[in-house]
C-alpha cells in the first residue's frame, strides 16, 4: 500500500524546455544545442549538457537522453545509464532524481507528470509519432507504474504550429484519422497539421486531467532550434523529473 499524501510531500514533478541561449556551440548550432546527432562539437554538446544538469542541481549522469526514431517504442528505466535509450521515442519512470530528456526542433516535446502515484514521462511526438500513437502507449507504459490518467499533468512545449507546418493532403488524413483536430490550414491557405491540438486532444481522450500549452512556435521564435526553418541547427530539450 502506498500513502499518496506521503507521496505527493516526498516527490514534485518538475519540467523544463530549454532554448537556444547561454550554450557553448557554434553557429548553425548556437549555441545551447543538447543533440549530439546533428554534427555539432561533441566537447560542446557535452559542455552544455553539464551546464543543463548543473542548473538543475542534478549530477550530469542523472540525465537519460534517447536515440528518437520517430516511433512508438517506450522504456521504462529504474536508473542512470551510461548510453543513450536506443531505439524508442519515450522514456518513463518512478524513480526521483532521474531526469529524462526529449530532444525536439520543430517535433512536440510532450512532458507527463502523475505528482499521486509519482511517474513522470518524456515523450517525442513527431507526426510519425502522433499518427503511430506514441502518447498512448506511453500512458499505458505509466499505467503499468501505478500512474492514473487522470492524474496526469501533461506539457506540451514548443514546436511548429499549425500555421507554419504545411503538409501533402493525404499525410494530413493520415494524422486526422488519429486525432481530428490536428488538420488545419497554414498561413497560405493550404493542409496543414496542428501537432499540438491533435496531441491534446488524444491525451483528453485517455482522460489526462490536465492539459497545459507551451504555445511557442520554433519557426517564428528565433530563440528555438527549427530544422523546418535553419536546416541544419541544433536541438533544445524538453525535461522532467521527480524533485525532491
Ligand atoms: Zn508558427
Amino acid at each position: 500500500m502506498r500513502d499518496s499524501s506521503a507521496a505527493l510531500s516526498a516527490v514534485r514533478p518538475r519540467r523544463v524546455v530549454t532554448d537556444r541561449r547561454g550554450g557553448r556551440s557554434a553557429a548553425p548550432y548556437d549555441s545551447f544545442n543538447l543533440g549530439v546527432h546533428v554534427g555539432d562539437d561533441p566537447d560542446a554538446v557535452a559542455a552544455n549538457r553539464a551546464r543543463l544538469a548543473g542548473e538543475l542541481g542534478v549530477p550530469g549522469d542523472r540525465l537519460l537522453w534517447m536515440t528518437q526514431v520517430h516511433g512508438t517504442g517506450v522504456a521504462i528505466v529504474e536508473d542512470a545509464e551510461e548510453n543513450p535509450v536506443a531505439d524508442v521515442d519515450a522514456l518513463v519512470t518512478a524513480t526521483p532524481g532521474l531526469v529524462l530528456c526529449v530532444l525536439v526542433a520543430d517535433c512536440v516535446p510532450v512532458l507527463l507528470a502523475d505528482p499521486v502515484a509519482g511517474v513522470v514521462a518524456a515523450v517525442h511526438a513527431g507526426r510519425e509519432g502522433v499518427r503511430a500513437g506514441v502518447v498512448p502507449a506511453t500512458l499505458a507504459a505509466m499505467t503499468r507504474l501505478g500512474s492514473r490518467p487522470g492524474d496526469v499533468e501533461a506539457l506540451l512545449g514548443p514546436a511548429v504550429c499549425g500555421l507554419d507546418y504545411e503538409v501533402p493532403a493525404q499525410m494530413q488524413a493520415d494524422v486526422a484519422r488519429v486525432a481530428p483536430a490536428s488538420a488545419v490550414r497554414t498561413r497560405r491557405g493550404t493542409p496543414g497539421l496542428d501537432l499540438r491540438a491533435g496531441l491534446a486532444e488524444v491525451l483528453r481522450g485517455a482522460g489526462v486531467g490536465q492539459v497545459v500549452h507551451d504555445p511557442r512556435c520554433t519557426v517564428e521564435d528565433p530563440r528555438l532550434f527549427s530544422h523546418r526553418r535553419d536546416g541544419v541547427t541544433g536541438r533544445q530539450a524538453g525535461v522532467v523529473w521527480l524533485g525532491s
